[in-house]
């Protein structure tokens, strides 16, 4: 199985690249961000996402792990798997890695997008206009959603550094250039390892 980590900040391209890398390489996408948005709206657990996600800050682990299993047991006959804004804590990481392990797979590589702050904090603001998330238009919680990501989830680079899979990619740039550095850097691993 081909299990991809596309990993970066809010507003580094980690949906559009998903899409585009899913299609290439016959992958499921799967983006908690986009489970619990698209959970029913009444249920409880919807409305508790929602306390966490509305401030910009993240779901328990506890909560987000079950999601992203059942969420995975949904595919069984998937070829391969882009996870796309997990694992975002260190907790999530070692569940994955558990997880994967029981049905015999493991994390392929982790590709990071690497943008600059200011980069970010434009791109949502205009990416608000269309997304119509509330995350997205208000600046206080865009800005809160970048320190938490610096604090709670820029660690989990270092988690797959350990374990010689992670690439850094630049996520500057058009969304075609980006997508062939992808293309690259996931060639270029598949034919060394
Ligand atoms: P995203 O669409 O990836 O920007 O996620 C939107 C919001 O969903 C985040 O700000 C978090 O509140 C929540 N969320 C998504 N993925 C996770 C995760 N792996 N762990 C915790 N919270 C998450």
């Amino acid at each position: 199985m081909l299990n991809i980590v596309l990993f970066g900040p809010p507003g580094a391209g980690k949906g559009t690249q998903s899409e585009r890398l899913k299609e290439k390489y016959g992958l499921v996408h799967i983006s908690t961000g986009d489970v619990f948005r698209g959970l029913d709206p009444n249920s409880e657990l919807a409305k508790l996402a929602k306390s966490y996600s509305d401030k910009g800050e993240l779901v328990p682990d506890e909560i987000t792990i079950k999601i992203l299993e059942s969420e995975v047991q949904k595919f069984p006959e998937a070829k391969g798997v882009i996870y796309d804004g997990f694992p975002r804590t260190e907790a999530q990481a070692e569940a994955l890695d558990v997880f994967l392990t029981g049905k015999n797979t493991s994390v392929t590589m982790m590709l990071s997008l690497v943008v600059p702050e200011q980069e970010l904090k434009t791109r949502l603001i205009e990416r608000a206009k269309t997304s119509r998330r509330q995350d997205d238009a208000d600046p206080e919680i865009v800005q809160n959603r970048i320190n938490t990501y610096n604090k709670q989830t820029a660690p989990v680079a270092g988690f797959y550094e350990k374990q010689n899979k992670l690439l850094e990619i630049n996520g500057v740039g058009s969304i075609d250039e980006i997508t062939q550095r992808l293309y690259d850097a996931i060639e270029n691993s598949l034919a060394t390892n």
